[in-house]
Order: structure tokens, then sequence, then C-alpha cells
């Protein structure tokens, strides 16, 4: 009975979805392995070596998404999502929800409008879904009332390689909003940079990305429930689980407006702060042990997530001076978002934060006080910093979705005492070769230089894994590179 209603959930989940049934979800061992993408081109023989600044190979793909990123078109979307007064998710009960224009309901069927606009314009490419579930609150301190619907809207657009399509890239912001009580379904709650920022950054990321084909498949959701306890990302991360869909990365994006208050000397333009995880929220007491065995607390999947992102950001010029700064630390200080619903489910996610948070414009009623302004307004959000960490996403969605599939459970081999290393790995869909890297213990990220090409799937290092981190990646005839795994120690 139990096995049956598994299966009919399973069976009703892929259809509700949408998606095809794809490769297993992560486990944390493996997932553990996802490394640094980390600086590109590579040297044809074991022993060459790179001193080169950094970069991966640059595609025009990617430079014209960069490019088709639009500043007005985000702050048109921003502007829109605030005009709704309040996007509270219990605003869904209020009596006059279905009628008002105003409150969650009327956002929500805007932005379902929009990614159809987007699909609409490329032929139909998107599929427009949504997610819903109805929540009860859940004792005392529940954010919620009564039984709410939290609902979640997305658009897919479906990998065109049978060998790559199963394997699904996320990115998310949240678009319910709150005033400074969170329970208040009613006062003002423009929410323009929390998190009407990041929901722009999803829908600008589908809209330039729907104009192109990828070999995997990309996601673009947009989530409520964020500010009542993390609800709508832990129901869609949790539905994800079920149904096994291969989610290989999610790009949350919460607070990326930049923040513009007059007077404010401390903010940096030039950064958007990438968080991730070091221990992953999943492992389990034995994995915790290997990894403490081996030193890895430093190469979580989500970390090598990070790691793609800042080389992507080093790859492409068209961001300036603009450049992601990688945060290793689970989300700011004792605080939480979006991602973490994903990383308690075993899946590599990252956040997207701006450098330096205003907190007189967040979950605060819009008003005057002591001279200070108060309120997430559109006022304060900086539109083309938004668009700076759109194109971001977007070149990190575009260039995740290029590349072939990362090298199949790297293993480092100990079963013999020796000072050199031998690694093997399985061959990946879509790679025509692979990159050994190696960094110094104390390094932050793989450099340049230590990149190793070959287009065997075992090799032999000269360096000691007893002094170095390894990780693997996947490279195509095009150059596109697959995140990086850190090889599991086989015994
Ligand atoms: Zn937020």
């Amino acid at each position: 009975m139990r096995h049956i209603t598994k299966v009919m959930l399973f069976l009703f989940g892929l259809q509700m979805l949408n998606i095809p049934y794809a490769v297993a979800q992560k486990t944390p061992a493996t997932a553990g392995r996802r490394k640094a993408r980390k600086t590109a081109a590579a040297s044809s023989s074991k022993s060459s070596k790179e001193s080169a600044a950094s970069t991966g190979t640059k595609d025009e793909t990617v430079v014209q998404i960069i490019h088709d990123v639009s500043p007005q078109q985000i702050q048109k979307n921003i502007e829109k999502l605030v005009s709704f007064g309040t996007r509270n998710t219990i605003s869904i009960n209020n009596p006059d929800a279905g009628t008002s224009g105003k409150g969650v309901v009327a956002a929500y069927e805007w932005i379902k409008s929009e990614f159809q606009r987007y699909s609409d314009a490329c032929g139909g490419c998107l599929e427009v879904n949504t997610d819903e579930r109805v929540l009860e609150p859940t004792g005392p301190n529940s954010r919620l009332k009564q039984p709410t619907n939290v609902r979640n809207v997305y658009a897919i657009l479906r990998g065109t390689d049978p060998a790559l399509k199963n394997r699904i890239y996320v990115v998310t912001g949240h678009y319910d909003s709150r005033a400074k009580d969170v329970m208040d379904a009613n006062a003002p709650a423009p929410g323009a940079n929390d998190d009407a920022s990041g929901t722009a950054v999803s829908l600008e990321c589908a809209r330039v990305l729907s104009k192109h084909k990828f070999p995997a498949t990309l996601l673009f959701l947009t989530v409520a429930g964020e500010e009542q306890g993390l609800l709508g990302s832990g129901h869609f991360a949790k539905r994800v689980t079920e149904l096994g869909l291969g989610v290989e990365g999610v790009l949350n994006n919460d607070i990326v407006g930049g923040n513009r208050t007059p007077g404010d000397t401390e903010q940096n333009n030039n950064w958007v702060r990438v968080f991730s995880e070091g221990i992953p929220a999943t492992a389990t007491p034995d994995q915790i042990k290997i990894i403490r065995a081996t030193g890895e607390e430093n190469d979580s999947p989500s970390r090598e997530l990070a790691r793609y992102v800042s080389e992507v950001g080093r790859t492409y010029p068209g961001f300036g001076q603009f450049t992601p700064k990688l945060i290793f630390r689970r989300d700011r200080y004792l605080r939480g978002g979006d991602h973490i619903s994903f990383n308690e489910k075993g899946f590599a996610a990252v956040r997207f934060t701006e450098y330096r948070e205003d907190f007189h414009h967040q979950h605060e009623n819009p008003r005057t006080e002591n001279g200070i302004e108060y309120g997430d307004l559109p006022k304060f959000v900086d539109f083309n910093y938004v668009a700076n960490v759109a194109r971001l996403n977007a070149a990190t969605l575009a260039s995740l979705a290029l590349a072939p599939a990362p090298p199949v459970k790297p293993r480092l081999l100990t079963h013999e005492l020796e000072n050199d290393s031998k690694l093997e790995w399985g061959p990946a869909a879509g790679a025509t070769a692979y990159e050994v890297l190696w960094r110094k213990t104390t390094d932050a990220e793989f450099p340049q230089e230590n990149v190793t090409r070959t287009t065997e799937t075992k090799i032999d290092m000269p360096e000691s894994k007893d002094n170095v981190i390894f990780g693997v990646r996947s490279v195509d005839a095009k150059g596109h590179r697959s995140v990086i795994e850190v090889p599991e120690a086989q015994r």
C-alpha cells in the first residue's frame, strides 16, 4: 500500500512538475565532490603548465546573453512587483485577494503571465508551471494563521541533448514580501530589494536565455513563503527530491538591489557576495568522518558551484569592474534564505546578496522617522547593479547548461602508500577531455597554472595527495567546462 502510494505520488509529481524523470539526486557523498571550476585553459601534456590569469574559454552565445540583459526591463519588473502593495504570502487569504489587484495573488498571476510572454516570444519554448501546496499552521510560532496555499511559479527551458537534458540548473528568487510585522497581510510591503530584485533576476534570465537552446535544462523559479519560513522553496526542494530530478545546482538571488541610499559611502556596487555552505547539510556522520580525514571541509558541491560562478565572472568582460565575492559561509551570519532549503535536501545551492545591506530598507513599513526614511522602495534599488547580478547569473546558467557532464565518480586511489597521486573517473556525457586541477590546502580557488589536461580517464599526478586538494572536470571540443568534482578516496 505504501509502495503504491509512493508510485502514484511519483507519477503525479512528474506530471505536475512536467519534467522527465532524471538522474538520481546526488548523494551528499558525490555531491561533496563537486569542485571548483577554476581557471581554465589547459595544457596538452601532463607537465605543461599555464600561468595566464584565470579564465575559461569564452563562448559567443554567453557574450550575447550578457549583452541582452536589460536594466530597463529589470526596473520595469521590480516596479510592477512593488505595485501590488504587499506580496505577503498570507495575503492570499484576504477576502478581496482575487479581485483587488493587490497582494500576493495578483503578483503570482502577473509573474505567470510574464513567463508566458517570454515563452510566446520564443515560439512556446518555455513550459510555464506552478507548484502549489496548502500548508497548515504548525504551532504557536507558525507564520501562518490558517491553511494557506503557497504557490511557486516557474518556467522550464528544456535541454536539447538526450544525454544531458536531465541535468537541471535552477535560478530562483522569492516574490513574497513582508512588512515589519510578518503576520500583517495588509500593511504596505513594497519589497523592491527583498526580493523583487531576485525575482527580477529569475525573470530576466528566463527572458534572455529563452532566445537560445542548451544541451542541459534550465529552470527559472520564483517562490512564495520565504518570509514565512522558507515555505515555498522548502516545498519545491522536497518535491524535486521525491521525484528524483537531476537538479545539479541552484542559484538563489535574495537582496541583490545594490542599495543606493543617499549618503551611503560603504556600499560597493562592484561586488556581489556569493555564499556557499562548507560541510553539506545532509552529510552523514560517516561522510563527515571522511571529510575530516581528507580535509575537504572547504569542498562541498555548493562551494564548487560558487567557484564556478567566480570563474564565469573572470571569463566574461561584460561585467566591467563587477565581480562575485565568494564568502565561505552558508549565508550571512546566523541568517538564512531559500538556498538552504535545497542544501537540506542534498543539492548544491548558493546565495547571491548585495555587498552591504541597509536594514532601514528591509522588513520595514515605509515611513520617515527622525530624518530616516524607512521602507524597501524602488528608489533605493540600483537597477544597473541588479542587471550585473542578472548577467552573472545568466552567464553562469548558460555556461553550466552548455558544458559536458562532470566526470563520473572521480576516485583518488589510496590502497598503496605512495607520494604521487593516482586518480580515476568514469567518462562523462559530452566530454572530449578532462582537466585535473590541484590547489594548496590553504588556497581559496584552484590556480590557473595547476591544470593538467588528458583524454584518458585516469592520471598519475606527481603532487602528493597529502599536501594538495585535487579536482577533476570535463571539457568539450569548444572549451566548455563542467563544474569541478573532488575525487572520493578509494581504499
Ligand atoms: Zn529575502
